[in-house]
């Protein structure tokens, strides 16, 4: 059985890189096609938000799905406020590896710029404990809407990923953070810059830039 990743799934991420040049993962080990079990401990799914710093500021939100990393740019980075709902703007699906990623995309590549883990870890699938609610993260997000329990470090606790198409794009979802015990009304706005830095390496997306300059 291969362990390789369906090529069609990751067409549009291979299409829009030149592996020679840039040091991303091309997504020809550690992904799966469809598997049952999840790529982190024990076998449950994966998380990771990067940030990175192309032409804007932006963090990667991506989920595993499938045996890839279903992925959403946001812009302003999540929120630990559930008042907060931040336009997360749907990309291309990245291989699984992608989620340890970190370092410098090359100047005039596709997302050229430093990039860091900023957060990473595993989640628990609420649709699926619901009574009647989609089996599956792909049959969630098919359905526009996705609700899932986050273990990171920084993010914890339920998150919503709502399939808005605001503005009339297809690709605008938001991501809102659920109320629970973890939401934080108070604080939980400037996560992103409360702590900006690598959970992976410690570094800041500065020093990821000067490292690889
Ligand atoms: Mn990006």
């Amino acid at each position: 059985m291969s362990k390789k990743a369906k090529p069609d799934l990751l067409a549009e991420y291979l299409a829009k890189r030149d592996f020679a040049k840039t040091p991303e993962p091309t997504g020809k080990s550690g992904s799966g096609g469809g598997q049952s079990r999840g790529a982190g401990p024990g076998g449950r799914p994966i998380f990771v938000v990067q940030k990175h710093r192309a032409r804007t500021l932006h963090y990667d939100f991506r989920l595993e799905a499938g045996g890839v990393l279903k992925s959403w740019a946001v812009p302003k980075g999540p929120s630990m406020n559930p008042k907060d709902k931040r336009l997360a703007v749907a990309v291309e699906d990245h291989p699984l590896d992608y989620a340890g990623f970190e370092g410098t995309i090359p100047a005039d590549e596709y997302g050229a710029g430093p990039v860091i883990v900023w957060d990473a870890g595993v989640y628990r699938n609420l649709m699926a404990e619901k009574p009647d609610g989609p089996a599956t993260v792909a049959q969630a997000l098919a359905a526009g809407h996705v609700e899932v329990c986050l273990e990171g470090e920084k993010l914890r606790g339920n998150f919503a990923l709502v399939h808005t198409k605001m503005g009339g794009s297809e690709k605008n979802w938001l991501l809102i953070k659920m109320r629970d015990a973890e939401a934080d009304d108070a604080k939980g706005s400037q996560i992103a810059d409360a702590r900006p830095n690598s959970v992976l390496s410690g570094r800041s997306i500065d020093e990821v830039a000067d490292a690889d300059a």
